[in-house]
């Protein structure tokens, strides 16, 4: 696989390929950019072979899981530098893979090896809680190297991201909804939120508190009970909930449903939602939607409240609830200037809002290079 021609790997300043036989760690960290402060961005713990070891003989599978690690590693680290650009903050982007099971491997002992690789970085890269890593096994990696953020406890540990991130997505609805359907209010929008987990469940209670109507899927039997204890929601099916007739489709749970199978299928007006990477392709499911008249809400921009929490922790600073969640809000103004941008170019919101954010990592770079140089 061409690493440095591929869009992925666009612009990335470093990345280190690290192992420690003792423990079994073989890990990826990702250093996009640094132009905005410390990149950083979670760890993911995933075993990227056995979707190929189904198929393939053993080596060969490792092979592909390896190249998919990488692939994964470059992708989500650039789109931290653009997620925590369009957020404001003072940080860079990056990322980490551990690849493997990490309920086989994810050993106290292998978090602190990791750890151990992290510092190597001397604070260029910070790691945080992703898929397959808890806040436990961060604990563990923060024993042998300071840079790691969102932990509990401490003087600067800014604890669960996902109230804040669930904030920036009501918040990131309410100016979708004015943009779309002129109103500045939701009472009667009829919203459909796919996973009501961590982020999704806190995002229907904002829902129901501001009056709209909701209705709600997910997998897992509790998280829909626990949501139906805070008020009114109609549970409908898995396999439904994105072809509903309602004003806005809000994706909580995976990445990937934005597709050329749900596409033709959905009826609502408005996506936004918190999950990750929610176009199959970039660009390309993003012009689709805009020409159906669906206005779509980049992902990482409408779900940058987690992040935005994590800031003052990277910076040693108490966290600071009001100006945290002031920063938050104003994910709703930066998406109205992505939508008016979007109208009057006609192009897709989700490549405007990667052109903004290469403007602004663009101009820090100028900035710090013109600062180096006097
Ligand atoms: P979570 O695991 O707590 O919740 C996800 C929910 O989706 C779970 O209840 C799960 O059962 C459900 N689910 C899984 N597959 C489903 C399916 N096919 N149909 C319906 N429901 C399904 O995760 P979370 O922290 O709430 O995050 C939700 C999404 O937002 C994820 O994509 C995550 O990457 C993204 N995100 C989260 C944060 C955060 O602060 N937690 C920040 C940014 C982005």
């Amino acid at each position: 696989m061409p690493v440095f021609d591929s869009r992925s790997f666009k612009n990335h300043e470093q990345v280190v390929f690290c192992s420690d036989e003792a423990t079994g760690l073989k890990a990826i960290i990702a250093v996009h950019s640094t132009a905005l402060g410390p990149a950083t961005g979670g760890t993911r713990f995933w075993d990227y072979a056995a979707v190929h070891r189904k198929v393939a003989p053993i080596d060969v599978a490792e092979s592909r899981g390896e190249q998919d690690a990488v692939y994964d590693v470059l992708r989500l680290s650039r789109g931290m530098s653009y997620k925590n650009a369009m957020a404001g903050l003072r940080l860079g982007g990056g990322k980490s893979v551990i690849i493997g099971n990490s309920k086989e491997l994810g050993t106290a002992e292998l978090m602190r090896a990791f750890g151990r690789q992290i510092n190597r970085l001397g604070g260029s890269y910070y790691g945080a809680e992703d898929v397959g890593t808890s806040p436990a096994m961060l604990a563990a990696a923060g024993e042998t190297t300071d840079y790691v953020c969102g932990l509990e406890g401490g003087d600067y540990g800014t604890g669960d991201p996902s109230p804040h991130t669930a904030l920036g997505v009501f918040t990131g609805i309410q100016a979708a909804v004015k943009h779309k359907l002129g109103k500045d209010q939701l009472t009667g929008v009829k919203v459909a939120v796919q996973g009501v987990g961590n982020v999704g469940r806190t995002l229907v209670k904002y829902l129901l508190d501001a009056g709209a109507l909701v209705s709600i899927t997910d997998i897992v039997d509790a998280n829909i009970e626990a949501t139906k204890a805070l008020g009114t929601v109609d549970v409908v099916s898995l396999d439904g909930i994105h072809a509903l007739d309602v004003d806005v489709f809000a994706p909580c749970a995976l990445g990937g449903g934005l597709n050329p199978n749900t596409i033709p299928e959905i009826k609502a007006s408005i996506i936004a939602g918190a999950a990750n990477n929610q176009l199959e392709r970039e660009g390309v499911e993003d012009e689709e939607l805009r020409k159906c008249g669906i206005l779509y809400a980049p992902d990482y921009v409408i779900n940058a409240g987690g992040i935005i929490s994590v800031e003052s922790e990277v910076y040693r600073e108490k966290p600071d609830n009001s100006a945290r969640r002031e920063k938050v809000l104003r994910i709703g103004e930066t998406l109205s200037k992505i939508f008016a941008t979007s109208d009057k170019e006609g192009r897709p919101t989700g490549i405007i809002a990667n052109e903004m954010a290469e403007d602004i990592i663009r101009s820090a770079n100028e900035v710090k290079l013109a600062a180096a140089a006097e």
